[in-house]
Parts: C-alpha cells; sequence; structure tokens
C-alpha cells in the first residue's frame, strides 16, 4: 500500500514537472525577442594646440572653436554663408596641414603647438571679446554666430589631392585672375591645384585697385637701402621698366636702373597690395602704381568666393573652383590620432 502511494507520488511529480516545463516553454516562445543593443561611440572632438602670439601664451582649443576665431578674422562675417562655409573649409586644411608637419614650418616656431596666430606665419585668429574691436561698426552677435554656423555646417570636412591634405593658399582679392604658386614662390614646384584661374565679380570690392604714387627720390631712397650696388640711369620714367609678365599678367621682373628684381620683391619692398600693376609716369620723375587684387594671389579669392557664392554656388563649388582636382572629405584617421599622440607628449 506504501509503495503504491510512493508511486502515485512520483508519477504526480513527473507529471507536475513535464507540465511545468511546457508552461515555462511557451512563456518563453511568447516572449519579444530581446531588443538589439547598437552602442555610438561619439568621437571626441579634435583639440588643436595653439601658440597665441598676443597674449604668449599656449592654448589647448577645440578645433572647430579656434577656426570660429579664424573665419572671423580672416573673412568678413557679412559674406555669404556658402563663401564662409568655403573659408572655414580652407581654414580647417590649413591648420591641420601645417599641425601634421606636412605644410609650413611645423612647430619650429610655436613652443611646441601645432600653429600660432601670427598672421604673417599661420592664419590670424581673434577671440569673441576683441571682434568689436576689429569691425567696429559690424553687428558682433549677428556676424559671429554666422562664422559659428559657418564653422559647425562643415565640421570635419578638410580638402585632399589624390588623397593628401592640401596646402589652400588664399587671399583677399585675385584682381580678375588667380595666380600659378610657383610664379610667386621661386622655390616651388607647380602645385596641380594651385594654378591660375579667371575669377569675375571682384571689381566692386575696395580691395581691387589701389593707388600708389611714389616719387623719384623715394624709390632710389628704398632701393639703395637694399640694394647698395644699383646704379640710377635718370629719372624714374627712363629708370623703370617692366622687363616681363606672368601668365595672369602680373609683374614678374622688373628693372629699376642697372638691376632687375622680382615683382613680388617690388611689392614687398613698396608695400602694394598686389604685383598685378599699371605704371603710369606723371611727372618725368614721379609715378603712379595701380595695383589690382589685394594678397599674393594663389588659390582661392576670398571676394571671387564670395562673389560665386552670391551666384547661387555652393561650398564645394567653390573649393573645387579655385583648388582645381580636389576632394572634400572627412578628417582622415591618421591625421586626428597625430593630433591625439602631439596632445599626449
Ligand atoms: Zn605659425
Amino acid at each position: 500500500m506504501r509503495e503504491k502511494r510512493k508511486l502515485l507520488l512520483l508519477l504526480a511529480c513527473v507529471l507536475l514537472f513535464f507540465l511545468l516545463t511546457k508552461v515555462f516553454q511557451k512563456k518563453k516562445e511568447e516572449m519579444p525577442p530581446e531588443p538589439e543593443v547598437t552602442v555610438t561611440v561619439i568621437p571626441p572632438e579634435p583639440e588643436i594646440v595653439v601658440y597665441n602670439t598676443r597674449d604668449d601664451m599656449l592654448q589647448v582649443m577645440l578645433l572647430d572653436d579656434y577656426l570660429v576665431g579664424v573665419v572671423a578674422a580672416e573673412m568678413e562675417a557679412w559674406f555669404s554663408m556658402e563663401a564662409l562655409k568655403a573659408q572655414a573649409i580652407a581654414a580647417r586644411t590649413y591648420a591641420l596641414g601645417r599641425a601634421v608637419g606636412k605644410y609650413g614650418s611645423n612647430m619650429e616656431r610655436h613652443f611646441g603647438a601645432h600653429v600660432c596666430t601670427d598672421s604673417t606665419h599661420c592664419q590670424a585668429w581673434i577671440t569673441k571679446e576683441m571682434y568689436p574691436i576689429w569691425y567696429p561698426k559690424a553687428e558682433p552677435e549677428e556676424n559671429w554666430a554666422r562664422v559659428e554656423q559657418a564653422v559647425h555646417e562643415t565640421s570635419g570636412l578638410i580638402l585632399t589631392y589624390e588623397g593628401e591634405i592640401i596646402n589652400p593658399m588664399y587671399h583677399a582679392n585675385s584682381g580678375g585672375i588667380t595666380e600659378d604658386i610657383e610664379e610667386v614662390w621661386n622655390s616651388v614646384k607647380p602645385v596641380p591645384y594651385l594654378q591660375s584661374v579667371y575669377s569675375e565679380g571682384e571689381n566692386d570690392y575696395s580691395s581691387f585697385e589701389k593707388s600708389v604714387v611714389l616719387s623719384g627720390e623715394k624709390i632710389r631712397e628704398v632701393l639703395m637701402k637694399e640694394y647698395s650696388e644699383i646704379v640710377f640711369l635718370g629719372p624714374v620714367s627712363e629708370d623703370v621698366q617692366v622687363v616681363q609678365f606672368t601668365g595672369s599678367d602680373r609683374v614678374k621682373e622688373i628693372r629699376i636702373g642697372s638691376i632687375a628684381i622680382p615683382g613680388t620683391k617690388f611689392r614687398e619692398l613698396f608695400s602694394l597690395s598686389s604685383t598685378q600693376m599699371k605704371i603710369q609716369f606723371i611727372k618725368d620723375d614721379e609715378m603712379e602704381i595701380l595695383t589690382y587684387g589685394f594678397g599674393h594671389g594663389v588659390g582661392m579669392s576670398q571676394c571671387g568666393a564670395n562673389a560665386l557664392a552670391q551666384k547661387g554656388k555652393d561650398y564645394s563649388y567653390i573649393l573645387e573652383y579655385y583648388y582645381t582636382g580636389v576632394e572634400i572629405v572627412f578628417i582622415p584617421e591618421e591625421i586626428l590620432s597625430s593630433l591625439k599622440t602631439d596632445r599626449q607628449k
């Protein structure tokens, strides 16, 4: 009797186990599948080390924060948004090309920083507080916001040619045509993306045409300081003559008295706006130099970029127009890791 009860109990247990297993199995089948978990890793914003030449200090900044200060200093903030965006990408490319040591003199003059704020060495840079001092007639809040928008909406974009970061030279006004890089810096070989292109619509800007009047006395004084061997043969109307023009009609070589010097040197000596010039003799020993454009003339013209933007062209059109054959890409990983490595040093 007891054996029978044990057997029944065992059977009941087996049955209960079987039923429970079935119930749980069913429940499991009814449960919705577990959702797939996707982890999005937001890469940290790249940082750049800047040597602030004005305050003589090194500053670590987010790349785009630095670029807002560069674009605000380098381009008029009232320019069209697409021109500002083109400038932002050019400025980012310019800074990173120097940060990785491909162009410029890298860190030699920066006390270990990637770039400096000296416009004659790297790119100009200002703070939001300095903006109204630089541009007293501008709307500081509105203009600063426009520059921020241009930088943030092109964040991470740079220019490459055949996979290599480019050296995006730029200048204020081309005077109607840009220049081949090798005509400005003799030691530089021709660069395919820095060749002369026509640039329309720049004559509406104040930087398009300038006039400088020089007396013979002034010209002789400046040149004698620089070239002790120079001999003057007569008044400037006899002593000054353009010997050769570049393909973009800029002065390549000019003769003054007994010597001939490059047009770029002549521009430097007399602080002229450009080497695209017309020389007129007002008197026997006095001349007027009319210059067209402002700057070296290589790469993107800022006024030309604005003229294209006003015609409805976007930043990629503008950049591809002035830098022939380039691509607009996100900052490659090797450049990002190079910046990180520098920060860890
Ligand atoms: Zn520098």
